[in-house]
């Protein structure tokens, strides 16, 4: 067989083999459009799909325009208005650079592109099914901005098309592509149609109650209603956006949304440093859900590195990944129980009873006009974070201001315990139940930690030394973590072949607990299988700890007096995190007494 000669391929195959990399089904096509859109300035941007984006996708937008001269010109491979030499490409403030979607999507499809610039008469467009058959714009009615609408995706690569999967699933693909981009810029309005449907029609966000709204089209009641506001800023970097709750926390990853300088990233490197700050609070199976923005110097930040531009590199990466770090950290520690939500979903007899609205004086500062009455503007049951705690290195904050607390204590005054597991409690709120024992084992357990922090937990001496009987390998590995024991309260010594002899423990466990606990040490699955069943996320250390607080934490049916009650509760509300257990599971709830009127409908 002959060499075959190298040879340059002609420009509609390479813009094909392209298109491979940029378009890979419908939804990649209406992300780069929209991102056009949004790079030309536009305030406004309607989307419309037909079979999912392969009949048709037509987006248009009201920006500064094409000139007819330049028409052909953005539909050329490698050119763009965007960059002009390397210095811009290190300091990319547009979505696009890479001058490759247009030409590409004309390479796959049947294009037409029209487009007036803000002081033209009138309008010129251009059209062509896999290249430009001609290149001279052809005048055309339009308003000012651009339409581009692309038909038939992949009529001429018979074997993309095949990969593609069925109409809703790309359509579903394709709305999440402008969701993304809606939730980047909340100040731009959005619309979305598909197959003559009105999906969503976002209106600009023009303030905090606005942007809200935006969230709850496109995040849903439950996650605005189980966020927190974030706002920090520190080395010149500033994060900001909703956290949800760790008591909200998902089975699926599929509500994190971080954005770096306006643009959707998967990164792994955000992503764990987030993961890990959300550790100490949710179970290693869950997903926290987020909408967060991370803005920092362009020039710190590598965009160039993947052709739909969803990854980014960081110079500083581990800068990146601490402020990420301590940022939701912080946020996440701020969480308090308050007084002034309604945490309970209490299912009502009777659908429509509206709560009256002079109960609801505590909720008047929230109170907004897309406020949905019944539905606190404000976070059930948790407080939003201090905007200007102490450890706040951030001056510009978008929360607003913390109410006044009616009561100094918003957990309560005990009155009982019911079954034995919850603590009954009353507030000039209304009603509140708490977990004993999750909400005792939070106490604890940040007790401990701190502890550590600050030269490690008292041992306390047993009367006579406790003869641990284990297997000859576990005797041997916690001999080896002595020294390390120390710091947590358990002095050990070998006793023998299988048995260690426990001479000191930290003081808050019990004679039958410690034997368990310290098998639990030695070996790491039998410690995730341990009864506290926390997440992977906590290091080793604090699984240590978290197991001694769930060991020591008040076991179900334990009686308890009054004022042990009320200790309980208040040091709940002085604990950091107390609102969810160990494994984010919320440690109590309030029922307010609108809600309580509501059930009996009083004061109709
Ligand atoms: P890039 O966005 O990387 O520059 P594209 O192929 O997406 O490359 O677009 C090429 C050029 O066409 C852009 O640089 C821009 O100047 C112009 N353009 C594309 N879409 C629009 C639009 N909706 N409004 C105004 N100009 C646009
Ligand atoms: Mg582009």
């Amino acid at each position: 067989m002959p060499r075959p000669v190298i040879h340059v391929l002609p420009d509609p195959l390479i813009n094909q083999i392209a298109a491979g990399e940029v378009v890979e089904r419908p939804s990649a096509v209406v992300k780069e459009l929209v991102e056009n859109s949004i790079d030309a300035g536009a305030q406004r941007i309607d989307v419309e799909l037909e079979q999912g984006g392969l009949g048709l996708i037509c987006v248009r937008d009201d920006g500064w325009g094409i000139p007819p001269e330049e028409l052909a010109l953005s539909l050329t491979r490698h050119a763009t208005s965007k960059i002009g030499g390397l210095e811009d490409l290190e300091r990319v403030a547009t979505l696009g650079f890479r001058g490759e979607a247009l030409p590409s999507i004309l390479s796959v499809s049947r294009l037409s592109l029209c487009s007036r610039t803000a002081g033209s008469p009138q309008a010129w467009m251009l059209s062509g099914a896999g290249r430009l058959e001609i290149a001279e714009p052809r005048p055309a009615a339009h308003p000012p901005g651009t339409r581009i609408e692309v038909r038939d995706l992949f009529f001429n690569t018979p074997a993309r098309r095949k990969f593609l999967k069925s109409e809703a699933t790309e359509f579903r693909h394709a709305q999440q592509a402008v969701q993304r981009l809606a939730l980047a810029r909340h100040d731009l309005g959005f619309g979305l149609r598909h197959n003559q449907r009105r999906i969503f029609d976002l209106a600009p966000a023009r303030d905090e109650n606005g942007r809200r709204a935006r969230l709850r089209t496109l995040c849903g009641e439950d996650f605005l209603a189980q966020s927190v506001v974030i706002d920090e800023q520190r080395l010149g970097m500033r994060l900001h956006g909703w956290l949800g709750l760790p008591s909200f926390a998902r089975n699926q990853a599929d509500l994190q949304y971080l954005y770096v300088n306006g643009r959707l990233v998967r990164d792994r490197l955000p992503g764990f440093a987030l993961r890990r700050a959300f550790g100490d609070v949710m179970h290693s199976t869950h997903h926290p859900a987020y909408v967060l923005y991370l803005e920092l110097d362009p020039a710190q930040v590598d965009v160039n590195v993947h052709p739909q531009k969803t990854e980014v590199r960081f110079r500083d990466a581990g800068r990146v990944h601490d402020f990420l770090f301590g940022a939701v950290q912080q946020t996440l520690r701020r969480i308090r129980p308050e007084p002034d939500h309604h945490h309970a979903q209490v299912a009502l007899p009777t659908a429509a009873v509206a709560p009256d609205p002079l109960r609801q004086g505590a909720f008047a500062y929230a109170a907004s006009p897309v406020a949905t009455p019944g539905v606190s503007e404000v976070l059930p049951g948790w407080s939003r974070p201090a905007p200007f705690a102490a450890s706040h290195t951030s001056g510009s904050v978008t929360a607003p201001a913390s109410p006044q607390p009616v009561s100094e204590q918003p957990l309560g005054q005990p009155l009982a315990q019911l079954l034995g597991i919850y603590i009954l409690a009353q507030s000039p709120r209304g009603l509140i139940l708490v977990d004993a024992h999750a909400g005792h084992e939070r106490v604890l357990y940040e007790r401990l930690k701190l502890q550590l922090r600050e030269g490690g937990i008292p041992a306390q001496r047993l009367l006579a030394p406790e003869i641990v009987s284990l297997h000859e390998d576990e005797a041997e590995a916690l001999e080896a973590r002595r020294e390390e024991l120390l710091r947590f309260g358990f002095e050990i010594d070998r006793a023998g072949p299988g048995a260690i002899a426990v001479r000191s423990v930290p003081p808050l466990l019990a004679r039958e607990d410690f034997g368990l606990l310290l098998r639990g040490l030695v070996d790491d699955d039998q410690r995730r299988e341990s009864q506290t069943h926390l997440g992977e996320a906590l290091d080793a250390q604090h699984r240590i700890l978290a197991d001694v607080a769930c060991k020591a934490a008040i076991k179900a049916n334990r009686r308890l007096s009054l004022p042990e009650m009320d200790a309980l509760l208040r040091d709940m509300e002085a604990t950091e995190l107390s609102g969810q257990c160990n494994h984010g599971r919320p440690t109590w709830v309030q029922i307010d007494l609108a809600e309580l009127d509501r059930l009996f409908l009083r004061g109709r």
